[in-house]
């Protein structure tokens, strides 16, 4: 079998577990996007899945996707940085993330709006939400997330985009993210346009799906396992 084979393959296989999680939801496909999260694979695998006509990638080391953006510099693709954002890298995430999922703190978030704005370029800004107030492993206390969401929206290189989350490993994913959906629903009361929540990877999508995720972040179950 050809690597494009076998990503045509697992590409079905995760489209019909999407397609099932919706319709058990129901909600309609189109109101979930698949970001192939390529960390670790090289850019000819992205290239690959482009061909098959995936458009969204996710990387989350900030020097790994440089040099893929670059390489991959003649096709259309939107870059989702889903990485912890270590501030000493913001200058050169502003250059070409299209999204950052995991921001939680006002630092990352005052310094991407100035990195942005040097590079006149507009970022999509998703918030990053603990779900069970575990900082250390990222992400905001759900008691902390509007202030931080004012911050987000006073930006003006920064569009306040939604949310993002990780399940955490000592809980059910469907617990956890009903908790994101319900601070998610908050959120857009006052912030309508933070429409994305950021939820859902290879072993979680159905979890995420049923709890109003707009945004997969599928790496292992499409490119295979990671070293
Ligand atoms: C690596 C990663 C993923 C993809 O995980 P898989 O289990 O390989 O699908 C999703 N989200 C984040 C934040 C990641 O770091």
């Amino acid at each position: 079998m050809t690597r494009l084979q076998e990503l045509q393959q697992n590409l079905d296989e995760i489209n019909s577990r999407i397609q099932n999680a919706c319709a058990a939801a129901g909600r309609d496909l189109s109101e979930v996007t698949l970001i192939a999260v390529s960390k670790t694979w090289p850019a000819a695998d992205i290239r690959l899945l482009h061909e098959l006509g995936i458009r969204d990638f996710g990387e989350s080391r900030d020097q790994e996707a440089f040099e893929k953006v670059a390489a991959l510099a003649d096709l259309e693709i939107k870059w989702h940085f889903i990485g912890q954002v270590q501030t000493n890298k913001l200058n050169h995430i502003a250059q070409y993330a299209h999204y950052v999922h995991a921001l939680d703190r006002a630092k990352a978030i005052t310094g991407l709006n100035e990195a942005a704005a040097k590079h006149n370029r507009q970022i999509n800004a998703l918030l990053q939400i603990s779900l069970d107030g575990d900082i250390s492993r990222g992400g905001v206390a759900i008691e902390s997330a509007m202030e931080l969401s004012d911050l987000i929206s006073s930006l003006p290189s920064l569009d306040f985009a939604g949310v993002m989350a990780v399940a955490p490993l000592n809980m059910e994913p469907d617990m956890a993210f009903s908790r994101l959906e319900e601070i998610a629903r908050t959120i857009r009361n006052t912030y309508p346009a933070a429409k994305i929540v950021s939820a859902g990877m290879s072993n979680d999508l159905e979890a995420a799906v049923n709890n109003g995720a707009t945004h997969l972040r599928i790496g292992s179950a499409l490119l295979g396992n990671r070293e």
